[in-house]
């Protein structure tokens, strides 16, 4: 039988909740439990793969091609394991559900009603991962803060699934805030017992107080919360910020976070937490030996959770080569030829980033040009190979009016066109090309000596791809396909092996860079960079460009 903890929101969005979780995660894990954590988000879209990414910021996706918060991905990349469409559930896929049971006849002339047939089916998707007999431990995010409209229905189903679970099956994890006033010069604790007064009058009430602060609480204000919320002391857990989200489960081991909810949920005998390789990994990532500089190319710069994974990948990336990774954004929509250099001269390495649509293109084919021509390191992911295709078939084999279909319908030259299936949909949410699905590298190549093998499978996020009718022209002339789909001859990776590395994905390779395994074309890319730094003989063109400037 699994256990089940559940972890609420109080006072503000924003403290953190999914970081809270992994690390409760990563640490019963490190203690041998096989933990998984799921995340009920209140709104009603059936999925975040229709929303604009300044709405939630980046949309993950699984390995069955689900399209789900960004939270996901710090459980993948916490606990080092694969969650899947089960893992995420909205209020639209749980009203989807009900209502196409009620069209269906299934609830035999009954009024359908918020309770008990929606509660009921967020039940039901509550326990389903606990079900596989898998887990020892779900962990269940609740998104969204209490006493908002939307999130009663959830609280209402922790509150019956608490009721309907022994009780050292199941409990309650509610994180608050407690707030500095600078003029008083104290932290505050009345917004902690209001918001646990808000949860207590919904019928739940929490085993365990997650209190974000910016100093330490101190005994006297534990005693004072542990009193007002009527928890016991030991389980007002004082979450201090931290410098990184992966020093969180260390602070939360320290505060005893593992110990309590072992208590609570009556489990014993467990090994002591081994987390020795997070332990090195989070004293590299604190203490680099050196730094290099990668400018991120995208249009939604202005949000940094709408690059969550690529920046999580170069933190996991820059550890493995001592080193810190320092991203400077460049927004895409302001590169033109005339400021390119001054913009990029600094750089020891450029991604272009993935995104759909027609904002910033053209800074990013730019931006391309300049890194083949600069032999500065280059790493395109999705939109980005698709960009720095279309730069190498306009400015290396002269189709000026080379393009993708997605920008330009007319185009004469569509070296990026539609998939053949895209075609025929019509309906956008869940109808990418999503998930994982192979690819096969070809020896002797720079993917092959990334990757060191020939068959991967990394996942997805598209709707257009190279048109292989380009295909030999482009190798003519010095752009490769290094890794093609087995399949469907899709092209997955383009190389330039005249340059010291000029890689473009078809895939998102950044979803499945882990704490115990990052993504190693990162790695390889940091390690380019750091060999661009040091090697001042192939970067002449950007030198001048340097005391150009500084003339
Ligand atoms: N818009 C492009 C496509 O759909 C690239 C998508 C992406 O970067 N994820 O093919």
């Amino acid at each position: 039988m699994a256990k089940y903890i559940f972890v609420t929101g109080g006072v503000t969005s924003s403290l953190g909740k999914g970081i809270i979780a992994a690390s409760l995660a990563k640490l019963l894990q490190a203690r041998g439990l096989k933990v998984t954590i799921q995340k009920f988000d209140p709104y009603i879209n059936v999925d975040p793969g229709t929303l604009n990414p300044y709405e939630h910021g980046e949309c993950f996706v699984t390995e069955d091609g689900a399209e789900t918060d960004l939270d996901l991905g710090h459980y993948e990349r916490f606990l080092n394991i694969n969650t899947s469409q089960a893992n995420n559930v909205t209020t639209g896929r749980i009203y989807q559900t009900v209502i196409n049971r009620e069209r269906a006849g299934d609830y035999l002339g009954k009024t359908v009603q918020v309770v008990p047939h929606i509660t009921d089916e967020i039940k039901r998707r509550m326990r389903l991962l606990g079900e596989k007999k898998e887990f020892d431990i779900i962990i269940t995010e609740i998104g969204g803060t209490v006493g908002d409209i939307e999130s009663l229905p959830f609280i209402e189903a922790v509150r019956q699934i608490q009721w309907e679970l022994p009780d050292d099956d199941c409990l309650v994890v509610h994180l608050t805030l407690v707030p500095y006033l600078k003029a008083a010069k104290e932290l505050k604790t009345k917004p902690t017992q209001q918001s646990v007064k808000l949860l207590s009058a919904n019928g739940v009430h929490p085993d365990i107080l997650v209190c974000r602060t910016e100093l330490p609480l101190g005994d006297d204000l534990k005693k004072k919360i542990a009193l007002f919320c009527n928890v016991k002391e030991d389980s007002v857990i004082e979450s201090l910020d931290a410098s990184t989200i992966y020093e969180v489960p260390i602070l939360m081991l320290k505060e005893k976070l593992d110990l309590i909810v072992m208590k609570k949920l009556n489990i014993s005998n467990l090994q002591e937490p081994e987390l020795t390789k997070w332990r090195e990994f989070l004293n590299k990532v604190k203490n680099p030996g050196t730094k290099v500089t990668i400018g991120l190319i995208g249009k939604y710069i202005e949000l940094q959770d709408a690059y969550k994974s690529i920046l999580e990948s170069f933190i996991h990336a820059g550890a493995m080569n001592d080193c810190k990774v320092q991203v400077v954004n460049v927004h895409s929509e302001f590169i033109n030829n005339e400021n390119v250099a001054e913009k990029l001269k600094d750089l020891d390495g450029l991604l272009v980033a993935p995104g759909f649509g027609f904002r910033g293109v053209e800074g990013k084919i730019i931006a391309v040009k300049y890194a083949r021509e600069n032999y500065l390191p280059f790493f395109g992911i999705c939109l980005g190979m698709q960009m720095a295709a279309i730069e190498f078939a306009r400015n290396v084999l002269g189709i000026k009016d080379a393009d993708s279909t997605e920008m330009n319908h007319q185009t004469l030259n569509p070296v990026i066109d539609m998939m053949e299936d895209q075609k025929k949909i019509n309906i956008k949410g869940g109808t990418m090309r999503l998930g994982s699905y192979p690819c096969t590298i070809k020896e002797n190549t720079l993917a092959y000596s990334i990757y060191d093998t020939t068959e991967i499978n990394e996942r997805h996020r598209h709707r257009w791809e190279f048109n292989n009718k380009y295909l030999q022209q482009f190798e003519d002339a010095g752009m490769i396909a290094s890794g093609i789909n087995p399949q469907t001859s899709l092209v997955e990776i383009m190389e330039i092996p005249s340059h010291p590395f000029f890689l473009g994905v078809q895939y998102h390779p950044e979803l499945k860079s882990t704490v115990e395994n990052p993504q190693p074309i990162f790695v390889h890319f940091i390690k380019a960079a750091k060999d661009f730094q040091k090697a001042d003989k192939i970067k002449p063109a950007i030198n001048a460009v340097k005391e150009m400037s500084t003339n």
